[in-house]
């Protein structure tokens, strides 16, 4: 019997299941693209480019480096070499020149004049409008696949790059640092008829507000709505 006055063992709270997590993270996802949407109506790839070819191209060069270095050597680039024929007869040594101060000169100069070769040989000199042909080619993974796939030829595409998967895990949209799994978990929580731009309006707001070292949380639109994963330890870890 229960002794007078003793109250029974505390009732655990029951844990959400993996369909409310789901649940959730779909409701959040959700109002995470509104607010986005709300502040950055107009964002889009802030590489220049006039074909699927020159983004392609502009993509590849942009690993590990701005966009607005990229931008500033490929209207030379493009004007010598315009499409990929012509780029897969260019002599290496001067595209290594015109492309050098993206950095890593050397190896993005022998991917874009091998995807050129690849483009020319086995897609008649079309990018290929197709996400398993697009990986196919040399320097061209999950995410320049899906940045062309989604900004040049406008169909759904999830893009996660450093920027996206930043701002997933604080947002609280993954829980994970991997960007397959990233990938995965917006695809599950948001409609495809907004991938694109949600992924192009995550990297403005990484580029502008949500920096990677100091989030300007004060000034933040989504700020009502985030749960700041991992940015209290991000200021304790610098004392
Ligand atoms: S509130 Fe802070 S952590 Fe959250 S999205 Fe805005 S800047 Fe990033």
């Amino acid at each position: 019997m229960e002794a007078k006055g003793v109250k029974g063992p505390a009732r655990k709270l029951a844990r959400p299941n993996a369909r409310e997590r789901a649940a959730a993270r779909r409701e959040q996802a959700a109002a995470i693209s509104e607010l986005l949407a709300r502040t950055y109506p107009d964002a889009d790839c802030e590489l220049d480019y006039r074909s699927a070819w020159e983004l392609l191209v502009a993509t590849i060069l942009s690993a590990q480096c701005t966009d607005k270095m990229v931008n500033s050597v490929t209207p030379a680039l493009f004007e010598e070499y315009p499409d990929p024929r012509a780029l897969a007869s260019a002599d290496p040594a001067r595209v290594e020149v015109l492309i050098k101060k993206t950095g890593f000169f050397r190896q993005k100069a022998k991917a874009i004049l091998t995807c050129a070769h690849r483009v020319v040989d086995e897609f008649g000199g079309e990018v290929p409008d197709d996400f398993d042909a697009l990986t196919t080619l040399p320097g061209v993974g999950r995410k320049t696949a899906s940045v062309v796939i989604g900004t040049a030829f406008h169909r759904p595409a999830v893009f996660v790059d450093t920027h996206v998967k930043r701002l997933s895990k604080r947002l609280g949209l993954t829980r994970s640092d991997e960007p397959d799994d990233v990938e995965r978990d917006l695809k599950d929580s948001l409609p495809d008829s907004v991938w694109t731009a949600f992924c192009h309006r995550m990297i403005h707001h990484g580029r502008r507000v949500c920096f990677a070292r100091k989030p300007a949380c004060d000034s933040c639109t989504l700020a009502p709505r985030c749960p700041r994963i991992g940015v209290e330890s991000l200021g304790k870890s610098k004392r």
